[in-house]
């Protein structure tokens, strides 16, 4: 018999009403920012014999020793072990302690792998919050919610920042590296099924994300493997298997199957969802995706504007602006919701002639996907550097000043036939 833990041994109030908390910088007692500093937060599967369950180690200063509003590494590592456990559960595990530590009254946290961000209000702090309470609420949370594969849970959370660089370089980056390699040798092609994840319904409730090896969810963080290790660890949960049995168009990414999926889990909102295509009966969009690409008439291509882009576009939107026209659970052709990731996949608008649609992207975003996105080109249409052609808001936010960039670039998408 597995008892649920109950009452966490922290110093302050441990609730779902303290999820969406901010932080303001004047509230702060301390920060922890892995895009400045070195962070990491890892999930390991580990011989029963190396983890001693309930053991929380804290290597490093705890916050009575930081300075008040300074910025600090933190790296936690959730030893795990248990005889259903395995390494594909770990991504799906560390998804949630952005929600657990964000249950803590006066923490707050964003972000993932090495890139988190948490911080602890003054107020926490006064009431005797330690970093040892961080790895409380991991182990208790873990132990609660994964006790069909998690036998047994320890913490180690380091602070000293020689300790954080060392397990962000040398132990969290090679991990996350083997995971994404992982998925990169998996096309739609190699798998038998996909599978559906509508964790999202409760904000758009007709929303269903259709998740496959090469299209990730829109949120970014449900990759096949995870959606696949979700279904494993709750077989009645958010992503059900969807099989592909019955294909009605290759290209569009269509299927008997995924259509009859759609519909089951939108409860009839839904009649036709093709994979592949922005135009004919596009995926849905919640609120969360990470990036949107918008139809461009006159390139012939498609604008993508990620989340954290505050500036114009050439559609003459805002990323909000695109984002009001494309969410809720409801199919817009020629806007769609999409991961990052997703830009590099040869199944991106394969329909409409795939990735040599981008026109646009701003700088960062370019940037980000440069080495994925040349690749995927270089192999798909023998371009080489093909971000250099893409334009972004140093050269353009209107499309006649796209267009000129293009055309001196010689841009594909000038030549293609047009989308509408
Ligand atoms: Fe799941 Fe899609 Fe929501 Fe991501 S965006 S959590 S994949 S429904
Ligand atoms: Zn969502």
């Amino acid at each position: 018999i597995k008892i649920k833990i109950t009452n966490i041994d922290i110093p302050v109030a441990f609730a779902s009403a303290f999820e969406g908390e901010i932080i303001r910088r004047k509230d702060m007692q301390v920060e922890f920012d892995g895009s400045r500093v070195d962070c990491a937060e890892l999930v390991q599967t580990c011989d029963a014999s190396e983890v001693e369950d309930h053991k929380i180690t804290v290597v490093g200063p705890e916050v009575d020793d930081m300075e008040l509003g300074s910025k600090n590494s933190i790296a936690y590592v959730v030893k795990v072990a248990g005889k259903n456990m395995q390494p594909d559960f770990e991504p799906v595990i560390e998804r949630k302690f952005h929600n657990y530590i964000n249950c803590i009254e006066g923490v707050y946290h964003t972000g993932q792998r090495d890139m988190q961000r948490i911080r602890i209000s003054i107020d926490a702090f006064n009431a005797g919050f330690k970093i040892k309470h961080i790895g409380e609420v991991l182990y208790a949370s873990v132990k609660n919610e994964f006790d069909a594969v998690v036998d047994k849970c320890e913490v180690v959370i380091y602070t000293d920042p020689a300790e954080c660089t060392r397990v962000r370089h040398e132990v969290a980056i090679p991990i996350f590296d083997k995971r994404d390699e992982r998925l990169d040798t998996l096309t739609d092609e190699s798998v038998d099924v996909y599978y559906s994840c509508i964790l999202c319904q409760a904000f758009s409730p007709s929303h269903v994300c259709v998740v496959t090896p090469e299209r990730l969810g829109l949120c970014g963080a449900v990759s096949w493997l995870d959606a696949k290790a979700t279904h494993q660890l709750d077989p009645n949960g958010p992503c059900q298997v969807i099989t592909k049995e019955r294909p009605i168009d290759e290209n569009l990414g269509s299927y008997e199957d995924v259509d009859e999926a759609v519909q089951k889990f939108s409860q009839g909102a839904l009649e036709h969802v093709t994979l592949y295509s922005i135009m004919q009966d596009p995926m849905t969009s919640c609120g969360c995706f990470e990036c949107i690409c918008g139809i461009e008439p006159f390139s012939n291509g498609v604008v993508i504007a990620n989340r954290e882009y505050a500036g114009m576009t050439p559609l003459g939107m805002t990323f909000p602006e695109m984002a009001s026209m494309t969410g809720g659970g409801v199919q817009t052709p020629g806007f769609m919701g999409h991961g990052k990731h997703f830009i590099s996949s040869k199944k991106f608008m394969k329909a409409e002639g795939g990735i040599e649609r981008i026109v646009w992207m701003p700088k960062e975003l370019k940037e980000f996907v440069a080495e994925r996105l040349n690749k995927t080109a270089q192999e798909l249409y023998g371009i080489e550097n093909f971000t250099d052609m893409i334009g972004d808001e140093t050269v353009a936010t209107d499309p006649e000043a796209l267009v000129e960039y293009l055309t001196e670039k010689g841009h594909p998408a000038l030549a293609m036939d047009p989308m509408m």
